[in-house]
């Protein structure tokens, strides 16, 4: 027999379930994601991302034959409120992602541009660089990055740098933790650049712990430029 009750409420569940925005539906199969995190305490237990730390290369790549859809376009959310000014913000991240840029022929970096509000740790084809509170007190800051498996690109990478962290110019003030250095080394990440852990490879910016002070992966050692031009060529 017909039962209105039944039919009324098969028709407010689908209702409801044609309410749900599309944003809710999970990404694409085809895409995967990763993320990696450069901490504070090297006995900290090493992450297992994809491709990380391989224990005698000077730089080791997350996925084989692929590309970042380059030149990026970073965008840095810098509607920070610890005392930091956007120009120095945007100058530090700007620095580490031309230092990339320059070790390779190819244009790798389109444009470094500042936007409004906080970023998130978001699939939406921005590559967005932003401060905020990671639940681990232990990450100094992380990048998570997705891939497309069909044609072999890495199609976004956010990074977020961790707020328990005092940041800053670690250059004139060693008690800071110096933006520039760890942009450097999660820039690489979206380039497609592991993590290497081998503590006789501290020098490289690809490895995967930082301190107070640290600059040193501002600079781009001879294993990352070979990393940068595996992928992109000299
Ligand atoms: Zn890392």
């Amino acid at each position: 027999m017909f039962n209105l009750k039944k039919y009324m409420a098969i028709a407010l569940i689908i209702t409801f379930l044609a309410s749900i925005p599309l944003a809710n539906i999970p990404a694409e199969p085809e895409i995967i994601q990763f993320t990696y995190t450069i901490k504070a305490d090297p006995n900290y237990a090493k992450p297992s991302g994809a491709g990380n730390g391989k224990p005698t290369a000077d730089y080791q790549l997350i996925f084989a034959r692929y590309q970042a859809e380059t030149p990026l376009d970073l965008v840095v959310y810098a509607a920070n409120d610890y005392g930091l000014s956007v120009d120095f913000v945007l100058g530090a991240i700007t620095d580490a992602a031309y230092e990339w840029d320059a070790a390779t022929s190819k244009q790798i970096i389109n444009s470094v541009t500042l936007a409004g509000g906080f970023g998130e740790v978001v699939y939406n084809n921005i590559n967005a660089l932003f401060f905020g509170d990671h639940d681990d007190s232990n990450v100094i800051a992380q990048a998570t990055i997705w891939a497309n498996r069909i044609t072999k690109q890495i199609v976004e990478c956010d990074v977020q740098f961790n707020t328990d962290f005092k940041w800053g110019d670690g250059e004139s003030n060693s008690f800071l933790m110096d933006l520039q250095n760890i942009a450097t080394h999660e820039l690489g990440h979206g380039f497609n650049l592991a993590d290497i852990y081998d503590d006789s490879k501290s020098y490289l910016t690809m490895y995967g712990i930082s301190y107070y002070g640290d600059v040193e992966k501002r600079t781009l050692a001879d294993g990352d430029i070979a990393g940068i031009r595996k992928i992109y060529g000299s």
